[in-house]
């Protein structure tokens, strides 16, 4: 770095001086990104395979940066959840996808479900009963209409209020599904006990379903099955990988072999 004549701040090397300005940065356009209305949510199917039928659509953040364009989640997600402001976006996104839910049933395309994910944050706000009730409310959606995608590290991470927030969402008829199942910390014994209706096996054990037999895939469907759980496969992307998790009797898939994440427009002139 040169000198310049009167400068006296040198307490960090150019190199790291950028990155925290980049970080800085993306975080202060995080926090106007809400006002500013550059959040979007593209809706990617979900499909029984056995009869084709596309059974409900998960909503998956995106932010249209103004410099940068589309930042998919990964890139600042964390960020959010490190903020706090995950829990403001977290709401926006519950409010929009509810509202669109109402409005392509109102136009009578009769989807049944929109998943939504949550985190960690949104978890350990004290009201969040209340904030989706009052969504529910307001956006005139029946509850059985909205499932909620929660990880499995997040049910343990705060386990009393987690599980009684679950027992709540579920008593108001929300439905309830174990993302990424397979990889995070809990106990199978612990699952027994847990409100929930849905396991989504996690994309790396249908990446690795054809090389293995399926040894996973397998265990995980079997024991959907033997808790009354409905299991759903995420990642499929080839029809190899589909023909084969329907012939160990799991009918349910998300994954770019079947579609895309996609805008809301799109998914509505294409399967309503
Ligand atoms: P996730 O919940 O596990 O979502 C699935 C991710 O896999 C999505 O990435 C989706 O676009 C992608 N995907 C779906 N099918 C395939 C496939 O066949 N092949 C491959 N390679 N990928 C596929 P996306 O949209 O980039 O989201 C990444 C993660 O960001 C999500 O993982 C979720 O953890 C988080 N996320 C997204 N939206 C939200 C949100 O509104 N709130 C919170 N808390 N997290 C979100
Ligand atoms: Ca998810
Ligand atoms: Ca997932
Ligand atoms: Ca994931």
């Amino acid at each position: 770095a040169k000198e310049r004549p009167g400068t006296s701040f040198h307490f960090f090397s150019e190199e790291m001086d950028i990155r925290s300005f980049e970080s800085i940065k993306l975080e202060n356009d995080l926090y106007k990104a809400i006002e500013r209305d550059e959040f979007l949510i593209h809706y990617q199917p979900q499909f029984n395979y056995k009869d084709g039928k596309i059974t409900g659509v998960e909503a998956l953040l995106r932010w249209d940066h103004p410099e940068q364009g589309l930042i998919p989640p990964d890139q600042f997600i964390p960020l959010a959840e490190e903020t706090g402001l995950i829990v403001t976006i977290g709401e926006w996104i519950l409010r929009k996808a509810c509202t669109q839910m109402k409005d392509w049933h109102e136009r009578g395309f009769a989807l049944g479900t929109m998943s939504v994910n949550l985190s960690v944050h949104q978890f350990e706000q004290k009201n969040l009963f209340e904030i989706i009730q009052q969504i529910l409310k307001e956006t005139e959606l029946a509850p059985s209409y909205l499932e909620l995608e929660l990880t499995e590290n997040l049910i343990v991470k705060n386990k009393d209020l987690t599980m009684q927030t679950m027992k709540e969402l579920k008593a108001l008829g929300i439905k309830l599904a174990i993302d990424d199942f397979g990889t995070g910390y809990s106990s199978l014994g612990y699952l027994q006990n847990l409100p929930i209706s849905k396991l989504k096996i996690d994309k790396s054990f249908i990446d690795q379903m054809l090389d293995d037999r399926s040894a996973i895939t397998n265990t995980i469907i079997t024991l959907g099955q033997n808790l009354n759980l409905e299991v759903i496969a995420e990642g499929v992307e080839t029809k190899e990988q589909a023909d084969n998790l329907l012939a160990q009797n799991c009918t349910l898939m998300q994954g770019y072999y079947f579609s895309t994440p996609k805008e809301a427009d799109e998914i509505f002139n294409q399967y309503a």
